[in-house]
């Protein structure tokens, strides 16, 4: 292993959230629908019909293109890939070859565990149409046309990544990424997002590249690690053994956890590209690109660099604050409100708010428990009005009653007894009550004071100042 360098590329079809499908008015999402029900003559290709570009999906593209840095074309054209598969009933897809959206770009990965950043070029962004699905079932072979014409956006790295681990990390990074824009849902498990990866070895510090293989259908970024790292096995034995690798296509058997082959690899020219004819070019024109890109937010790396540098928080803590946009923003409003300790309100917010979200399975934004709310129950903390206990049980309250928090500790009477007398005259019943446990402090065991303040809380339900009640018994108890 140590003599070979793995190299890795990763194409990803990426489908995006947009309400209707690329070409026409059909519904894009049909994963809890039945087959072959969001379907017109359009997306099944019938004779006659004219497809008709949906600008939400350059739209998206456009996006997903700045955030990869790529150079966006203000001029781009769509082009027909032709093939011949069931589930593909006009013969051919509509995608973009030459002219696509973007060109170039790259995507600079944090290897945060290892501590290196790996950058990795974007070798292709185009947009294109799905096809349908094919499955065998009882000796019949079933197509659903419900994906024909989804809108997707496939992706391909240059040959930057150098193991199954960094290939994982980059899909974690860019679902995490397509989430943040709002351009994709980026469910590996409704293929949402889809992975093919190219695997090659070659001796460690060589420059040329050796043939590859092609993984395809690894519907998840553990089956991405698996298979990688089985292939990567199987040519080093293979090159070890003195034989030659050659330019399969392999598919990843998920239960059997085993690469199988599907066919000798096609090359482009199979393809017979040429221009779609039945659809205009894309005229992105400066004002309507400005306009998508108005809005253009500080990106999830970025993000998370700034987090560190401008609240002086740790790696870990700016990774899962910045997770989610969404999450981001929560944590940024609270430290805004608060004006303290931002690594207080990430304490806050990572131990106790990520419970209460996990807990009831809700997003951020569905929270009852604001961040001015959350703050509040942080500064009564602060000021000793309730202690740090009642605090993480006053955050579940407001969750649950959708009160403030004042109102709750006053209705309550959450509030911490901070009255002398009360304290005393409890102090007292304590000692009264407990004649052994005083006359063995007397006789010294002074590491009895603990217990003595344990029985004050009690019975004061956690409310008393504990530093209180212990100075008022050393009192009584010397006496
Ligand atoms: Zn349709």
């Amino acid at each position: 292993m140590t003599e070979y360098e793995p190299v890795i590329g990763l194409e990803t079809h990426i489908q995006l959230n947009t309400t209707t499908k690329i070409f026409c008015a059909c519904k894009a999402d049909s994963w809890y629908d039945p087959p072959n029900s969001n379907i017109c003559p359009v997306c099944t290709g019938l004779p006659g019909v004219l497809p008709v570009l949906n600008r939400v999906v350059v739209e998206k593209a456009v996006l997903l293109a700045a955030a990869m840095h790529a150079e966006i074309r203000s001029l781009s054209y769509f082009d027909r890939k032709n093939y011949f598969y069931p589930d593909l009933p006009k013969g051919y897809q509509i995608s973009q070859y030459d002219m696509s959206l973007a060109r170039g770009g790259y995507f600079d990965l944090p290897m945060t565990q290892q501590g290196y950043v790996r950058h990795i070029s974007i070798t292709k962004l185009h947009i294109e149409e799905d096809a349908g699905k094919t499955k065998n079932e009882a000796g019949m072979r079933l197509i659903d046309f419900n994906r024909c014409g989804v809108p997707l956006v496939e992706m391909v790295t240059g040959p930057d990544l150098r193991s199954a681990d960094e290939a994982a990390q980059y899909l974690m990074r860019l679902r995490q990424l397509l989430r943040w824009l709002g351009v994709s849902e980026a469910d590996m498990e409704k293929a949402h997002l889809r992975c093919d990866a190219n695997v090659s070895i070659r001796p460690r510090g060589a420059s040329f590249l050796n043939p590859k293989t092609e993984i395809k259908n690894v519907n998840s970024i553990e089956a991405v690690r698996a298979a990688i790292d089985k292939e990567i096995e199987r040519q080093v034995r293979e090159v070890t053994a003195g034989r030659r690798i050659e330019a399969w296509t392999l598919e990843w058997d998920e239960d059997a956890g085993v690469l199988r082959k599907m066919r000798s690899k096609e090359t482009e020219a199979d393809y017979r590209y040429f221009r779609e004819p039945d659809l205009l070019p894309i005229r992105l024109d400066d004002a309507w690109k400005q306009s998508i890109l108005m809005d253009f937010p500080e990106l999830p790396l970025e993000r998370r660099a700034r987090f560190i540098a401008q609240y002086g928080l740790p790696e870990y803590d700016a990774d899962i604050l910045t997770g989610e946009r969404r999450l981001s923003d929560y944590f940024e409003a609270a430290v805004k409100a608060y004006g303290g300790d931002p690594k207080r309100v990430s304490n806050w917010l990572m131990n106790d708010v990520l419970r209460i979200l996990n807990d009831r399975g809700i997003a951020v934004t569905e929270l009852h428990l604001t961040p001015d709310y959350l703050v509040q129950i942080i500064r009564l903390v602060d000021a000793g009005t309730i202690n740090n206990s009642t605090g993480k049980s006053l955050l579940q309250k407001v969750e649950e009653t959708q009160r403030a928090p004042q109102e709750i500790v006053q209705s309550e009477g959450l509030a911490r007894v901070n009255d002398d007398a009360a304290i005393r005259n409890v102090c007292q019943e304590v000692v009264a009550e407990n004649p052994r446990e005083v006359a063995s402090y007397k006789a010294g065991k002074i590491t009895l004071a603990a217990w003595f303040v344990g029985q004050v809380m009690r019975k004061m339900r956690g409310k008393a100042d504990p530093s209180l009640a212990r100075s008022i018994l050393e009192e009584l108890l010397k006496g």
